[in-house]
């Protein structure tokens, strides 16, 4: 299991190489990062099992309701016993086992999303235990963070900040390198450039995408700076 950060007794791993969930452990205190896909469940429990190693996992956080975060959050409630913590927008689809909206131009799995049936993107549904608004610190975990609501890619996002250093931003940040979405579309929502600067605005060393990306401070800004140059480009443009 690669780790991706380690300070201040915390640390966040990978649970699969290429993708979500991400485990944050404080010693005995361990708290998993959205579920992966299904067709990986049974490796994904496997995983999490072996690097929980006895430990109780306490909470599930799901970062936001997109179909390739949350498809296996049933399976994983019911083995690890753990409490699911979402935003309250995105807790009802997790309760009705649908997958929050996903954006008609986009592939998943291989296919065009607006080509098939949203019910392919349904999942077994599980309660919600703990609803979230704008921010829920994670100290009652043992965790020196807290959880920010950063909406936009989806209607309630959550980002998780730890130690003040590095933040798991789940999609939050997807969009930003526009291409190869802008054909589609140009300009980002007005609530993810929000989010993207509230993020930035924290300045933080290192941003942790739940697609095997890492984002330094730099690097996003220089990301950001490009992006409002194409944006206006675009608009000059059209
Ligand atoms: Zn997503």
């Amino acid at each position: 299991m690669k780790t991706l950060y380690k300070s201040g007794g915390i640390s966040i791993s990978q649970i699969m190489y290429s993708n979500n969930p991400l485990l944050l452990s404080n010693n005995n205190r361990c708290i998993l990062v959205d579920t992966g896909v299904k067709e990986k469940c049974e490796t994904i429990l496997d995983r999490i099992e072996k690097a929980l190693n006895g430990r109780h996992l306490q909470a599930l956080i799901i970062t936001h309701a997109h179909h390739d975060h949350v498809e296996n959050v049933a399976s994983i409630k019911e083995k690890f016993k753990a409490k699911v913590i979402a935003q309250k927008d995105e807790a009802d689809y997790i309760q009705k086992g649908i997958s929050s909206p996903l954006s008609p131009w986009n592939y998943a799995k291989g296919e065009k999303i607006i080509k098939c049936s949203l019910a392919r993107w349904n999942f077994k549904p599980t309660e919600v235990d703990i609803w979230v608004e704008e921010q829920m610190s994670l100290s009652e975990y043992g965790m020196n963070a807290y959880l920010l609501c950063t909406p936009g890619h989806s209607c309630g996002d959550l980002s998780i900040i730890v130690n003040n250093e590095v933040a798991i931003v789940g999609d939050s940040l997807g969009g930003m390198k526009k291409r190869p979405f802008a054909k589609k579309i140009h300009i980002a929502s007005e609530r993810a450039v929000t989010s993207w600067e509230t993020l930035i605005g924290l300045n933080l060393k290192k941003y942790i995408t739940t697609h095997n990306v890492i984002i330094e401070y730099e690097d996003l800004i220089a990301m950001y700076e490009n992006y409002k140059i194409e944006v206006d480009l675009l608009r000059k443009l059209s």
